[in-house]
């Protein structure tokens, strides 16, 4: 398939153009990658059983993972949803558009195709402009998992996509850097209390100003909690990269001395290190083939939103081990280790 790279150049004619190819390709049955402010989409009709299909196809994706339908006007919602429970109302008001996905019973427009089988669907309104633009010229709900490849992280630059997906879409938007970096906050409304399936950019702390009773699935830190997993994503192994990962937690003295220590025991390796502003320097005479500054620990949603290029370039340098400095487990640091958590995929040391 010949994939069309669509750049959008500020040119009012031109890029109504473009915007009108895009709809059009999509109102077909084709599939189009977009920017979101979290990682880039893989956007196809999510009405539309076929388009589903082909989304499947295109990532390699298990068929029972759901997709995430994305809407751009409020009153999209009511023919995709039973009900809209209040706790959502008020999760919309404040948090849409943005990062935050919400689990709604689903009608019977939906098809199965789109949900995995479920009898939930999820939702969400992006906040980036461009996605808002191509939303509202196609004006259909548009089923948009992360466009990598299955079990590749989720891309957050152009460059990502297209080596994941060039040739198996119909056309790719280029977008520049997606700010948040890392996928959306999945909420699950249908349980009481609510439930965080996946933790992102909005936290935890965030919504219970919203619902104090909302409460986070233990299964997104602890793969080993016994529970089964309620957002069948996370049964799979996400995010990996090539090598062996190891996340290092407890404070940062003591990371850095592990992590040192580690270096050493692995000599003679290609070593990575995700190391942040803080203690960058501290490993620069360690002899690691590519030690990666994340950002400051003060603002964890710049290491969120550099977490998925750091475990790319790990494979692009074909690195032996990757040595990753973990994060407080809460706020935006919870997003960040369950992201590396699964990026370690069952080769994860937790040491704290
Ligand atoms: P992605 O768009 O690739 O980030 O994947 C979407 C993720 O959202 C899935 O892997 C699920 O974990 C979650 N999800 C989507 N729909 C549902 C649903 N109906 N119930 C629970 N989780 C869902
Ligand atoms: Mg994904």
């Amino acid at each position: 398939m010949k994939t069309d790279i669509i750049k959008f150049t500020n040119d009012k004619k031109d890029d109504k153009n473009k915007l009108k190819k895009i709809a059009n390709t999509l109102r077909k049955g084709g599939l189009v990658v977009f920017p979101t402010e979290t990682v880039y989409g893989l956007g196809g009709n999510g009405l539309d059983k076929a388009a589903c299909k082909k989304i499947y196809e295109a990532k390699g994706r298990p068929s029972d993972n759901p997709l995430i339908l994305h809407i751009v006007e409020f009153n999209q919602i009511e023919e995709l949803v039973e009900e809209i429970p209040e706790v959502a109302k008020k999760c919309m008001v404040k948090f849409w558009p943005g990062p935050l996905t919400i689990i709604f019973r689903r009608s019977d427009l939906v098809p199965d195709e789109a949900t995995g089988g479920l009898d939930t669907v999820a939702i969400r309104m992006p906040s980036n402009e461009i996605a808002h633009e191509i939303l509202k010229e196609v004006n259909l709900p548009i089923a948009a998992p992360s466009a990598n490849l299955s079990g590749r992280p989720s891309p957050t630059e152009t460059e990502h996509v297209i080596k994941d997906l060039k040739g198996r879409v119909d056309i790719i938007v280029d977008g520049g850097h997606s700010i948040v970096g890392i996928e959306s906050t999945v909420l699950d409304v249908t349980v009481d209390p609510p439930m965080i399936l996946r933790p992102g950019r909005i936290t935890l702390e965030d919504l219970q100003e919203i619902d104090s009773r909302i409460k986070i699935d233990s299964a997104t830190i602890d793969a080993k909690s016994g529970e089964a997993p309620k957002s069948p994503g996370q049964k799979y192994k996400h995010y990996a990269p090539k090598a062996p990962a190891i996340c290092f937690g407890g404070g940062l003295d003591k990371i850095i001395t592990e992590i040192k220590k580690n270096i050493k025991e692995n000599k003679g390796k290609k070593i990575a290190v995700l190391a942040s502003e803080e203690s960058y320097d501290e490993y620069k005479n360690e002899g690691v083939h590519l030690l990666l500054n994340l950002g400051s620990r003060e603002h964890l949603e710049d290491v969120a939103s550099n977490l998925f290029s750091a475990l790319r370039q790990c494979d692009e340098e074909n690195v032996d081990i990757i040595f990753a400095e973990g994060y407080e487990l809460r706020g935006i640091g919870l997003s960040i280790m369950n992201r590396l958590l699964k990026a370690c995929g069952g080769k994860v040391v937790m040491r704290i």
